[in-house]
């Protein structure tokens, strides 16, 4: 038997092992396909190159996750490497599979050489987007681990690259996903390359310590458990030194010796259930002095990634300090394994209902996925889609921009500069020519043809764009660079409605005074701006006309109004006492289409004001308004209380009168206050009812301390008709005030 195959038996093995029911005809089938198409190909240690696929599968199984997912890691370098297809795979495996390894070859083609830190996150994010299935990234990591302990054979520049993606991109990955333990091995690895004498260093420290190390560790191990066995405890205790890579950071990072750092050494108890882990806690602050402030309770608020333990440092009775991490089972395998957890959980309990909605939510968190997806669709699937309304992309030089999804090179284009924007003239994705509508996926490498020649954005581009920042760019460019043009085109399209509406230019351009409450009107300062934001469709040539028309009639109205009532006072001041002067000589009530006479001037616009609702037979005044014609309040409403008007004001306001008003009623408003009971508001409602009254409206309020308000709002003839009214209510059982609103 060949090597490969002999690799390929022990594999099977262990996936019989972990899972006696394993599909391993299919399995083996999956491994002959890889071996056939990688044929003679070899690794650079000189192994065939199926050495690796299953390598990679060894530890997909060693995390056990599912039979694709293995499948997927035998195929992996498949369609990279072989002239295999996602088809091909397809129609052998399944889709699940083929895409399992599509997706893996995308992420293989991704180039992530060092570059700024703020790019690293994106850069991370877009690889955690593009995987889609939370199972990619699996393998990916898996595959990099592999290639990790294998870079010795390669060259020193590669290694170099390789490592620094390692400990930039891959190892956080690993942290956000929770898996610990792959994480860790990743980190070591890293840094025997980025810095082998400080690994070295680090390692000799610990060399030098083994023996002390070693007796330490196991005499505190059998001290814990003979202690937990006697308070009888069912746990395991397991001692260690802590990872290279974190003793390296605080040696380096912290400036300190190795016999100065904390927890070089830790200790990690397992037990049963959460109210144990507290148990054990207390026992070892018994056992040792705990140090201050080393205590972290991350059962009670779990790390981001779904970490939890109880974390305590120690100090032992040689004075050495340690720490020891407290934590279930099921914590511990969340602990190491992260996302992969999942498929552990799933094998060991296949007939129990897993409650997997509270155990995952922290991986819904973690993915920060905040769409609206069912808690046991998102298990069932971990699809890794909490990016999918973002799309990560390269410029040419490598630098990852975030785009909002569908974004188009037009959005690339602005995100850079909006001068590269404004400058554009085409666009390539992946090397090729596109449109500038084709919709940017996930690791395109974009870049922007521009000319100085270029005629700017067109308006078309603000419809086919995604993001604000491009639409806003652009408007801004038709708002600027284009002023001139805008003015000379909105001043036409201007003066093309004016005439339209019989207007012309010079009427409204007749006093700077008029000029500017016209331009105020439609929020100008000037008539350029007026112009420039009809040119570049801020504002529509009809509104702005429509709306100067408006104020012109207005205008007009209220200048008219002003000029009879001049006359009127000027009259009025010479003697020539008109109505209703009084005296005896009150001239007869003439008709009114209002029902109120103006001091003598007819159908001039009339209101009666809100606050005092006057009807005929109450003593009434007038006040000529800017814009909406006299206004008639009672003489007694507070609102035109002679010692409150305003000087400025005094020859505004006039004498007015009741007209015969025909058959005409006015509205007007009644408060009633009264002892709350069941059926009041029904009681008033009949009284009015019974009187004939026009009642508009009624509302009524029960007030905190057993009273109640009524308002009605009703339509009469007269102050007679409203008094008997007022009076009729007033017998209502329970009502005891009545009276008009204002007044
Ligand atoms: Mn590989």
């Amino acid at each position: 038997m060949d090597l490969a195959h002999e690799r390929y038996e022990e594999l099977e093995r262990h996936i019989r092992q972990a899972n006696p029911a394993a599909d391993t005809v299919r399995i083996r089938a999956a491994f002959e396909y890889a071996n056939e198409h990688h044929g003679p190909q070899l690794r650079k240690s000189g192994e065939p190159y199926i050495t690796h696929p299953l390598a990679v599968a060894e530890i997909i199984n060693e995390l056990d996750l599912d039979q694709d997912s293995i499948i997927a890691a035998l195929l992996h370098d498949c369609i990279e490497d072989t002239d295999s297809t996602h088809d091909d795979i397809a129609r052998l495996f399944g889709s699940q599979v083929a895409d399992l390894v599509e997706g893996v070859t995308k992420l293989t083609r991704m180039q992530y050489t060092s570059r700024e830190d703020e790019q690293m996150e994106n850069l991370r994010k877009m690889f955690m987007a593009m995987a889609k299935d939370v199972r990619v990234i699996l393998i990916k990591l898996c595959d990099r681990l592999h290639n990790m302990r294998t870079l010795q054979y390669q060259s020193g520049a590669k290694q170099k690259e390789k490592a620094l993606e390692t400990m930039e991109v891959y190892a956080p990955i690993a942290h956000r996903l929770g898996m610990q333990k792959l994480k860790w091995e990743l980190e070591d690895l890293a840094l025997c390359y980025l810095d082998p004498v400080g690994f070295q260093d680090v390692e000799k420290a610990l060399d030098e310590l083994t023996t002390e190390n070693s007796e330490f560790l196991e005499r505190m191990q059998k001290q814990i458990e003979e202690r937990l066995n006697e308070e009888g405890v069912r746990c395991t205790v397991y001692g260690r030194l802590k990872h290279l890579y974190s003793i390296y950071r605080k040696m380096y990072a912290q400036n300190k010796t190795i016999r100065e750092i904390f927890d070089i050494y830790a200790f990690r108890v397992m037990v049963e259930d959460i109210p144990t882990c507290y148990n054990v806690l207390g026992c070892i602050h018994d056992m040792f002095k705990p140090v201050l402030g080393r205590f972290k309770d991350y059962i009670g608020t779990p790390k981001p990634n779904g970490y939890q333990s109880l974390h305590t440092t120690v100090i032992g009775r040689e004075g050495i300090p340690f720490e020891v991490q407290i934590r279930t089972w099921q914590m511990h395998q969340t602990a190491e394994y992260g996302v992969a957890a999942h498929w552990k959980y799933k094998q060991g309990m296949a007939n129990e209902k897993l409650g997997t909605e509270r155990e995952f939510e922290w991986v819904r968190k973690l993915l920060e996925s905040q769409q609206d997806t069912d808690p046991d669709e998102f298990v069932r699937t971990l699809r890794v889609d909490m990016f999918s309304d973002e799309v990560f992309v390269f410029t040419p030089n490598g630098d990852v921009k975030s785009l909002p999804a569908g974004a188009t090179p037009i959005d690339f284009a602005y995100s850079i500069h909006s001068a590269i924007g404004n400058s554009m003239t085409g666009a390539r994705v992946n090397g090729r020519i596109v449109t500038f509508e084709t919709p940017l996926k996930n690791g395109d490498i974009v870049e922007i043809i521009t000319s100085k020649s270029a005629r700017g954005p067109s308006r078309d581009w603000m419809k086919i764009c995604k993001s604000n920042e491009a639409r806003n760019k652009i408007r801004q460019w038709f708002k600027k660079e284009r002023r001139e043009e805008n003015i000379a085109t909105g001043r036409a399209m201007f003066e093309t409605e004016l005439k339209h509406a019989g207007l012309s230019i010079a009427a409204i351009t007749a006093t700077p005074d008029l000029l500017d409450t016209l331009l105020r009107r439609v929020r100008f300062g000037a008539l350029d701006e007026l112009y420039a934001a009809i040119g570049y469709g801020g504002m529509s040539a009809q509104k702005a006309v429509g709306r100067m028309k408006e104020e012109m009639t207005r205008l007009g109205r209220l200048e008219r109004q002003r000029a009879e009532a001049e006359a009127l006072r000027t009259a009025s001041a010479s003697g020539e006492a008109i109505y209703p002067a009084g005296k005896g000589t009150q001239a007869k009530p003439r008709h009114s289409e209002n029902g109120i006479i103006v001091e003598d001037l007819d159908n001039c616009m009339v209101k009666f004001s809100k606050c005092c609702t006057p009807v005929p037979g109450d003593p009434v005044v007038g006040f000529i308004t800017k814009g909406y014609g006299v206004s008639i309040h009672r003489q007694d409403c507070p609102n035109a209380d002679p010692a409150r008007r305003k000087p400025e004001e005094a020859g505004r306001w006039v004498k007015v009168a009741w007209a015969d008003a025909g058959d005409a009623t006015f509205r007007t408003s009644l408060e009633i206050s009264a002892k709350d009971r069941d059926g009041l508001t029904l009681d008033v409602a009949m009284a009015l009812s019974a009187q004939k009254a026009k009642l508009s409206n009624i509302s009524a309020r029960s007030q905190p301390d057993g009273y109640a308000m009524i308002n009605l709002e009703l339509s009469v003839k007269d102050k007679g008709e409203l008094t008997s009214l007022v009076n009729k209510l007033s017998t209502v059982p329970g009502v005891f005030l009545v009276r008009r609103a204002g007044g």
